[in-house]
């Protein structure tokens, strides 16, 4: 049996994840659940699981939790020590599921507890890699990537020696915008950007999709979870999103992994590892997951990313290519201009033109390109975050 504990139950790979604990209940039992706000899915979560112990935002979410589940509550924590709590609850594995910056301190806190940690939270690694990869080799933990193209190169990458492979080649499906004119997409909505032709994903990533930042901010995770210099990470545009990525070996060889585009894959590869669950055969899974049907497929298409229409692909290689703190800042300045994209405040080309226009800011900073602690990725995070809400929806400095 292992226990899980799941930081961002209520999100859609919090959901899915528990989807999968659902349907192999002989498998796996749920300790620990943290969610933000949303307080009435996740009392429907607790009645069905019976975690030892919750979490959620803030005094009011702990209130109405407490008055969904009467008698039956268990313990229930806020807020940052909520998270830290069910970080270092008892479990073999941790999910980190929160979206942003918020995820950080308590993956952290997990590793140090030396817990094992399914990653789908990328701005774990995105903001402080370095750090992040220092502890988990200093407590023994694994790290199992959760992002489905992470985990198509960690399975690809399965049995082969690291000093093996050449070079990563990371797929992206180009988004709902591919094929759209720089003019068009300068008029996109946030229902159109939202539209995400083959994932179903929460509405941040799905933005970042559009813009081809979430291909940048997985090239930096890459860079860490596999150890690659930037110039090893290539990003191929592949339409039909059934090959998950590639690795090339240093004899040509190109190993790939394939299957449809369901998120409960990689999820249900980072709970069971080293072991594989029978999701296709799994009659207790609600949605049944249908087998990859190659001819039905038909044709598998790839091309080469435009940068030009969508610069935040170039933005992300040279925030690793600048120093340590860059990709903080880079990320940072990322949810505020998504943020404010969602809230129809600014366009869509607004996200990239900010995002340039904060990291083009922090590399003229002298001495704030260097990550020692938390702190001073919180740091760089904060300055990101206050220099994208001066800097004007066309991306001109306030
Ligand atoms: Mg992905």
């Amino acid at each position: 049996m292992k226990r899980l504990a799941i930081l961002g139950s209520t999100g859609s790979v919090g959901e899915q994840a528990l989807e999968v604990a659902a349907a192999f209940p002989e498998r796996f039992a749920v300790t620990a659940l943290a969610a933000g706000r949303r307080v009435e899915k996740l009392a429907e979560q607790v009645r069905r699981f019976r975690p030892g112990l919750v979490s959620v935002g803030d005094a009011d979410g702990a209130r109405a939790l407490r008055a969904a589940l009467g008698a039956d509550a268990p313990p229930i924590e806020i807020g940052d020590a909520g998270l830290a709590a069910v970080a270092t609850a008892e479990a073999d594995l941790v999910l980190s599921a929160l979206v942003g910056a918020v995820g950080l301190r308590p993956t952290l806190a997990a590793i140090r507890a030396g817990r094992d940690v399914a990653l789908a939270n990328k701005e774990v690694l995105v903001m402080a890699g370095a750090l992040v990869l220092r502890e988990v080799r200093a407590h023994g933990v694994r790290l199992l990537p959760v992002d489905s193209e992470h985990s198509a190169i960690f399975q690809a990458l399965a049995g082969q020696r690291p000093e093996d492979l050449r070079r990563i080649l990371l797929t992206a499906s180009g988004g709902p915008f591919r094929s759209w004119s720089a003019d068009e997409i300068a008029r996109a909505s946030v229902e159109q950007a939202l539209a995400h032709p083959n994932w179903s994903m929460g509405p941040k990533i799905s933005i970042d999709s559009a813009t081809l930042m979430n291909k940048g901010l997985e090239v930096i995770e890459a860079r860490w979870l596999f150890d690659v210099t930037p110039e090893r990470i290539d990003v191929v545009v592949h339409p039909q999103s059934v090959v998950h990525s590639l690795v090339e070996l240093i004899d040509g060889s190109v190993l790939a992994q394939l299957g449809v585009p369901d998120m409960r894959v990689p999820i249900a590869v980072a709970l069971a590892w080293p072991e594989r669950l029978p999701l296709l055969d799994a009659e207790s899974m609600p949605r049944a997951l249908p087998a990859l049907d190659l001819a039905a497929t038909g044709r598998l298409d790839f091309e080469t990313p435009d940068r030009k229409r969508f610069p935040c692909l170039d933005l992300a290689f040279a925030a690793l290519r600048g120093d340590e703190a860059a990709p903080a800042v880079l990320t940072a300045a990322n949810e505020v201009a998504v943020a404010r994209f969602l809230a129809r405040e600014a366009s869509f080309p607004s996200i990239a033109a900010t995002n340039a226009a904060v990291l083009d800011a922090h590399f003229s900073r002298s001495g704030a390109g260097i990550l020692r602690t938390l702190d001073d990725a919180q740091a760089a995070d904060a300055w990101a975050r206050a220099r994208a809400r001066e800097t004007s929806s066309s991306g001109v400095a306030a």
